[in-house]
């Protein structure tokens, strides 16, 4: 994937107000989760209105450390009977052990972290398994774990 430059703000229209930042802090509120900040981000943002991008480093950092900071959260209320091991899940995903491992890093997938490892949860696992096989019964093609 490519970063988009951007010049010309397409929220609200102005020309040339733009302006890359880095260096930024930003604060999320996750429905039922402690607000978690991220720090270290860039990204482009108008000058106007406020409004803007983050770069795609900071996306996929965002992703990851609210994944991370959810999981830290969850680990505290969910039972082992609610979570899968990697190799579970790998097997039920049709994935290997480390597209498991990949898919926790990019916060497509939930987890919670016990004894210091990750173990994804069982219920998001077989909505995403049914997902997938729902895809693979019309025909479009696969989950690629990458
Ligand atoms: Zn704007």
């Amino acid at each position: 994937m490519r970063e988009k430059k951007w010049i010309d703000c397409p929220v609200c229209g102005t020309k040339g107000s733009m302006r890359y930042s880095k260096g930024l802090m930003e604060r999320f509120n996750p429905p039922g989760y402690e607000p978690i900040e991220v720090s270290g981000l860039d990204g482009s943002f108008c000058q106007e209105c406020g409004d803007g991008f983050w770069s795609l480093k900071s996306k996929a950092a965002i992703a990851k450390e609210l994944a991370d900071s959810m999981a830290k959260q969850d680990s505290k209320r969910i039972v082992a009977s609610e979570m899968l091991s990697v190799k579970e899940a790998a097997k039920l995903m049709r994935v290997t052990p480390q597209g498991i491992h990949k898919m926790m890093d990019e916060g497509r997938i939930h987890y919670v972290y016990a004894a210091g490892l990750r173990f994804p949860i069982r219920k998001d696992l077989t909505e995403k398994a049914a997902a997938f096989k729902g895809l693979l019964a019309a025909g479009k093609g696969q989950l690629s774990p990458g």
